[in-house]
């Protein structure tokens, strides 16, 4: 997918605007996802308090440039808006498509302190895994109940994740990933969950098992809205979706080093004038809209600025403008990394307050079943 952004308008105060938000004015057309997540953000902006948000990654690596524009700086605006957040690591996912979740605890303490880095304040949001919380994952077999085999064998983004899986076959775990999922946003009743393009599939499974749990043993839940950034679909250095396990990353700890290495290798194309036009040259386009969303400017505006400068003076801009825009971000990860004691109390006492949630909830859906005995 390229990296499209919307030019949806948008009621937030400036203050509280998404990531990105001055690249309103592009020419990608909206999405109804994007329409819908412009009539969020008006809501957003009259009263954020009404919205519970959950939303997490996979521990398979380093947290890259495409979540904290896609899905992370949402979160920190969120929660500083007055929502409710949580933030889920999704470590039996990384299950779906691997044999063995190689360096988890490693990658788990990584996670956190990226969230910490960020702006992620844990009086305020819940950070934790989801493999802490027994009475979340035990949603599982009521919700698995309510989707059919084929619904899951169609889903896109499970096609796609099997596609670039690590593995010979398909467990069964990569199936049932969406309805994890359904799981893990509805353990806490969360309505909004912010998240990048892939993941709207995903969002939609939990929306119909919201809707079918209803119908069949009353309201229990919430149907929760997706909520897209500007950069709904960020490129990685080789054109394709930015990913942890596709090795074409830039990773938020970086350093400013790696980060010129990373983005000197990126691909790009064989005509000179830099433009912005997603559609047509994705990897160039990809390039300009990081540095437009470092810098918080019109992208169309930053490519005429380089214009005849090219791929060289396109790759310099991107650069500097990445560089300083984590710089801050960077030094308080390297502060963090240098106290893994209280990285790892503030994940402790998010697991604690996500299984207390959880084992409610669990509750809850036992008595709509009629399984109190
Ligand atoms: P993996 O390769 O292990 O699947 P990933 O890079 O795809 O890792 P996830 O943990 O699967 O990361 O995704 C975490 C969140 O970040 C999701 O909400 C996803 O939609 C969002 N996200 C991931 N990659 C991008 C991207 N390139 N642009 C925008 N959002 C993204
Ligand atoms: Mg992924």
């Amino acid at each position: 997918m390229t990296a499209a952004i919307t030019g949806a308008p948008t009621a937030a105060p400036a203050e509280s605007r998404p990531a990105g938000s001055r690249l309103a004015g592009s020419l990608a057309p909206m999405s109804s996802a994007q329409r819908r997540s412009a009539m969020l953000e008006a809501e957003i902006a009259r009263d954020a308090s009404r919205f519970r948000i959950l939303t997490g990654d996979r521990p398979t690596g380093a947290l890259h440039l495409g979540h904290y524009f896609g899905t992370l700086a949402n979160r920190v605006r969120l929660q500083d808006l007055g929502a409710e957040v949580f933030v889920l690591i999704a470590d039996y996912q990384v299950l779906t498509d691997r044999d063995v979740a190689g360096r988890l605890d490693d990658h788990v303490m990584g996670l956190a302190m990226d969230y910490l880095a960020i702006g992620i304040d844990p009086a305020r949001t819940v950070i934790f895994a989801h493999s802490a919380a027994p009475a979340l994952n035990q949603l599982l077999l009521p919700f698995l109940s309510l989707v059919s085999v084929p619904e899951l064998q169609r889903n896109p983004t499970v096609k796609d994740e099997i596609a670039h899986s690590r593995q010979s076959s398909v467990s069964g775990l990569m199936f049932t990933y969406p309805v994890h999922q359904a799981a893990d946003i509805l353990f806490c009743k969360a309505n909004l969950v912010p998240v990048g393009a892939d993941q709207l599939p995903h969002v939609e499974v939990t929306r119909m098992i919201a809707r079918r749990f209803a119908e069949r043993y009353g309201p229990v839940f919430p149907v929760p809205d997706a909520l897209l950034s500007r950069a709904p679909a960020l490129l990685g250095t080789d054109g394709g979706k930015m990913s942890k396990s596709r090795g074409n990353a830039i990773a938020i700890s970086a350093t400013a080093d790696e980060t010129a290495r990373l983005i000197k290798g990126a691909k790009t194309d064989s005509i000179r004038p830099v433009t912005y036009d997603p559609a047509a040259r994705p990897e160039v386009s990809s390039l300009v809209l990081l540095a437009a969303l470092c810098l918080d400017r019109d992208p169309a505006q930053v490519a005429a600025e380089i214009g005849d400068g090219g791929a060289s003076a396109l790759k310099a801009t991107v650069t500097e403008a990445v560089n300083e825009r984590f710089a801050a971000i960077r030094a308080r990860r390297a502060e963090l990394a240098g106290d893994p004691g209280y990285v790892r109390r503030i994940v402790r006492e998010g697991n604690a307050r996500a299984s207390e949630i959880a084992n409610s909830t669990l509750n809850e859906v036992r008595a709509a079943m009629g399984m109190i005995y």
